[in-house]
């Protein structure tokens, strides 16, 4: 089911992670940005979007995790865009093949493949995603993933995050970066930077929030890296006894990120 979060921008959900499917409306068709999970789910969305008398006229995967680049052919064929570096990152980690990939990643039967990933690279420092709507500003930064982008969309007010700023996941490091925790730091300063206007924020897992999230998620996040960078324990309440229901793997990932930045220090010989 869609719901409204903004004037004319709709999210719809999954059940998987809480993902968010965000929908924008043009002049001449809708922007579906992660368009959804599970095969039914996105056949749910097209329907909506039927019903309301739409069709997509472009999609956007915020960054190359798969959960962000399906697409089911209920939504037509639109052009599908990301950033080069999402698009390079996608194709590469494709290349031996969606089935080896749906193994590593433990993909759930329920997700279709045959579309994963089929996405156009905008150039590099591409300012907007090209589409006949309100004006959607690429915020590309390097953080959870390679050419991850949020989308700010000043004219509605929103603030699609990605995989950033979510209230059930604490941030997720690119650990193949060179420095994953100054990245993350850095992408955080940008979307702060950009964050000033925004009413809405909708991150790729989790719930929205509104105006009083942006800053209060910014610094959650800030502190965790923090905690982290400094192997200190985070009180952060997305771990441990606060953890919402059916998110207690999330301090598993944690302690996942913390071993292998460990290990990192151990092999530069810098302290961590
Ligand atoms: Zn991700």
């Amino acid at each position: 089911m869609l719901r409204q979060v903004a004037e004319g921008v709709l999210v719809h959900g999954s059940e998987f992670c809480q993902s968010n499917a965000v929908v924008v409306q043009g002049r001449a068709g809708v922007l579906l940005i992660d368009a959804g999970i599970h095969g039914d789910e996105m056949a749910c969305l097209a329907n909506d979007l039927s019903e309301l008398g739409q069709t997509v006229a472009a999609g956007f995967s915020t960054h190359p995790h798969w959960d962000h680049l399906l697409w089911h052919a209920g939504l037509g064929a639109a052009p599908r865009y990301g950033t080069a570096r999402c698009a390079a990152t996608a194709r590469d980690r494709l290349s031996g093949g969606v089935d080896a990939v749906a193994k590593a990643a433990g993909i759930p039967e329920q997700v279709p493949l045959d579309l994963l990933g089929l996405i156009i690279g905008l150039p590099a420092e591409t300012a907007q995603i090209p589409w006949d709507g309100p004006q959607v500003r690429i915020v590309e930064h390097q953080a959870h993933a390679p050419g991850h982008a949020a989308l700010l969309i000043e004219e509605r007010g929103v603030l699609v995050a990605g995989d950033m700023l979510s209230d059930v996941l604490i941030p997720m490091l690119d650990l193949n970066a060179a420095d994953p925790i100054e990245d993350y730091l850095a992408a955080l300063g940008l979307i702060e930077g950009v964050a000033g206007d925004v009413d809405v924020l909708i991150p790729g897992h989790g719930s929205a929030g509104g105006a009083d999230q942006i800053h209060a998620r910014i610094d959650q996040d800030r502190a965790y890296v923090h905690a982290l960078r400094d192997a200190h324990v985070p009180g952060d309440p997305r771990i441990g006894p606060s953890a919402r229901d059916g998110w207690d793997w999330v301090a598993g990932v944690h302690e996942r990120q913390l071993q292998r930045l460990a290990q990192r220090g151990e092999r530069d010989g810098t302290p961590r």
